[in-house]
């Protein structure tokens, strides 16, 4: 291996002997470590078990207004087809908040902040995932001639649980996240489709549930959308601050609370992300810029303010009027409890806004709708 001074791009030799097998597994498995990601593991290319359930849970609706969901099901039945000649999975994570992680204590702020989902508050793990994979499949195709590579993370519709689970990443739990045994379930999974074959490493056990009798996540979801092992998408905090692009149901602005990005709630109640039995690390990528927003702030923002904002931030999937929406919301819940006069006249002047989806929060948090 050696870097040329006028190019900056690596380059490897074939490996010599080639290896196969476990040993080929072994190696790229280091390769992961060495790339940074806290787990790895592999899975053949296999039929997902989850069509007729995932068909069923559309036809109920539960994907809410996120129609993307409804197409290729195809390619989430039959994943090795987003390559051709796919023989394996290589499943990655990354750790963007440690097990037992607090938000910092917000009681003395003066002004109302909302709260941000763990995953959003560092960099946008999308392009921090992306580059790591892209450059070890770049190197793996240099090292195994002829090989082939598909990257997927988020862009891609396959069911990366279920592939991370068949590589012993950790079981699904009741609120359908990965939970690995030791690192619990602040994960951000990526997978690369491969020609490869990589046989599972010697270490490597399918993870049994570990929910036992456990409800926590049932009963602590503040929109009721958990049942066991299914989300209800559509009245999840996530889906609704995150991905829906309309005006929130008013029935859904109390239980939504101060969240402005996103929910955490189903995590922070579940016992393996405890930080009383393993300390884990988050990945350098994901510091948490912005565990915090200002909602005064958020509600007048414009443009080029939400843009300033975030920068290189994986919260720029919600447009400028979602975030606002989500900012009266969260205000709208600041004011029930305090009855602030200076909360009451910042959403007094958004109360004719051109937004019909922020006008209608506002009016709704002023109580007039
Ligand atoms: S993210 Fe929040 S709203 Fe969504 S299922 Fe979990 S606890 Fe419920
Ligand atoms: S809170 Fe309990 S039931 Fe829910 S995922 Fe965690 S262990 Fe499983």
């Amino acid at each position: 291996m050696g870097r040329a001074p006028n190019n900056p791009k690596p380059t490897y030799p074939p490996l010599t002997p080639p290896l196969g097998g476990v040993e080929l597994s072994r190696h790229v498995a280091s390769l992961c470590r060495d790339a940074g990601f806290v787990a790895a593991g592999f899975a053949p290319a296999a039929r997902s078990k989850w069509g007729p359930f995932l068909r069923g849970w559309l036809e109920a609706g539960r994907h809410g207004t996120m129609d993307y969901l409804a197409r290729d099901n195809d390619l989430r039945e039959e994943p090795a087809r987003v390559l051709s000649g796919t023989k394996s999975f290589i499943v990655v994570a990354d750790q963007y908040a440690p097990r037992g992680s607090e938000l910092p204590d917000r009681s003395r702020e003066e002004r109302p902040l909302g709260r941000v989902a763990r995953y959003a508050q560092g960099r946008n793990y999308h392009e921090e995932m992306k580059k790591r994979l892209h450059a070890l499949a770049d190197r793996l195709r240099e090292e195994v001639p002829g090989s082939g590579f598909r990257t997927c993370i988020d862009t891609v519709p396959i069911l990366e649980r279920e592939i991370a689970v068949a590589a012993g990443l950790g079981w699904q739990g009741r609120n359908t996240l990965l939970i690995h045994p030791t690192l619990g379930s602040y994960l951000l999974l990526g997978v690369v489709a491969t020609t490869l074959e990589l046989p599972p490493l010697d270490d490597q056990r399918m993870v049994t549930d570990h929910c036992g009798t456990c409800t926590r996540c049932i009963d602590a979801c503040p929109t009721r959308a958990i049942t066991p092992y299914s989300v209800d998408a559509s009245r999840c905090i996530s889906y609704l601050t995150i991905e829906h692009r309309e005006a929130i149901d008013a029935g859904f602005h109390e239980a939504i609370g101060d969240w402005v990005y996103g929910c955490d709630v189903c995590q922070e109640v579940c016992p393996h992300n405890s930080g009383r039995t393993f300390e884990t690390p988050r990945h350098v990528a994901y510091e948490a810029n912005i565990p915090w927003l200002d909602l005064i702030d958020v509600l007048a923002w414009n443009a080029a303010a939400r843009q300033l904002a975030f920068k290189a931030s994986p919260m720029k999937r919600a447009n400028l009027d979602m975030m606002r929406r989500n900012a009266a919301i969260a205000l709208g819940n600041v004011l029930r409890e305090t009855n602030d006069s200076a909360v009451r006249a910042a959403l007094e002047r958004y109360r004719d806004d051109d937004s019909a989806m922020v006008r209608e929060a506002v009016r709704h948090a002023l109580g007039e709708a």
